[in-house]
């Protein structure tokens, strides 16, 4: 095999939680471009439908499928459905999350539970649902949507529970990896800087002192510039490599 088929997904199938757009929608393309037959999961049916049809009209198998990663009885019915549709699932990408910004006492009890629900919870139920299902199979690759916001305090907005959700699947990424290691399971995670979506505007004149000037590349990223290092650690092009935390933000934490 020459390394260029090694990134190949032909054949395999792949779910991508929290795909109706942004990261994951840009993620669900490219997998799907490598080859991947690819779910795309959003927490009602319609916008998972859009961004499925959409792909459709791109040449790429997709399945749209609702999905409220918090919670497990339907993260369950997601991978029966997929499984039933498509076949075993050989990719999750979990990335479904939420940022919701405020310093710490002006916090509500409710914003720390929602957020560490979504960015936490949900990679517990999918990263188990999906884990079981592989573990039995002997195979498959997780990517786990960490960010830079795991490792550093960023700034300008203080957001203390989603900075401890992301340490937090940077972590698990790593138990995960240790304890499917044996069965062949890799589990890996990406931890992005600031990528230009809906939820994250940093292409507002406001953001560029926090979120431009402090990258050594001094701009923000495209989701789809994420794409190749998920297909690199979805594919058997990282085939030795598990439990690891790949930083894609044009420089912002060299600093
Ligand atoms: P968006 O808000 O643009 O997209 C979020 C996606 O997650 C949507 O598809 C949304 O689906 C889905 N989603 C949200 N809550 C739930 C839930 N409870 N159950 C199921 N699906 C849900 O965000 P981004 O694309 O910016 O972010 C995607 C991921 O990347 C997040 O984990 C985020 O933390 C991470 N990240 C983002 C960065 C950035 O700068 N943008 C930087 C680093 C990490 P819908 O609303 O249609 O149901």
């Amino acid at each position: 095999m020459t390394v260029l088929e090694s990134f190949s997904l032909n054949g395999k199938v792949a779910v991508v939680t929290g795909a109706s757009r942004g990261i994951g929608r840009a993620l669900a393309q490219a997998l799907g471009e490598a080859g991947a037959a690819v779910a795309v999961t959003a927490r009602t049916l319609e916008p998972a439908q859009r961004a499925a049809d959409e792909l459709r009209a791109a040449g790429i198998t997709a399945l749209p499928v609702g999905l409220e990663v918090t919670d497990p009885a339907q993260v369950d019915l997601m991978v029966r459905r997929v499984t039933d549709e498509l076949g075993p699932i050989d990719v999750l990408v979990n990335n479904a999350g939420i940022s919701i910004g405020s310093p710490a006492l002006e916090t509500p009890d409710e914003v720390w539970r929602e957020v560490l629900a979504t960015n936490l919870d949900g990679v517990w139920y999918c990263s188990k649902a999906v884990g079981a299902q592989m573990v039995e199979r002997g195979g498959g690759a997780i990517v786990n949507v960490g960010s830079m916001s795991g490792m550093i305090v960023n700034r300008p907005r203080w957001q203390p529970p989603y900075l401890a959700s992301k340490a937090a699947v940077h972590q698990l990424t790593k138990a995960l990896a240790a304890e499917w290691a044996p069965h062949g399971v890799r589990v890996n995670a990406i931890a992005p800087g600031y990528i230009l979506t809906e939820a994250s505007p940093v292409d507002r004149p406001e953001y560029r002192e926090w979120c431009v000037e402090p990258a050594a590349m001094k701009r923000y990223g495209l989701p789809e510039e994420l794409g190749g290092a998920v297909v690199f650690l979805a594919s058997g092009a990282s085939s030795f490599m598990t439990g690891a935390v790949m930083v894609i933000d044009g420089g912002y934490t060299l600093f």
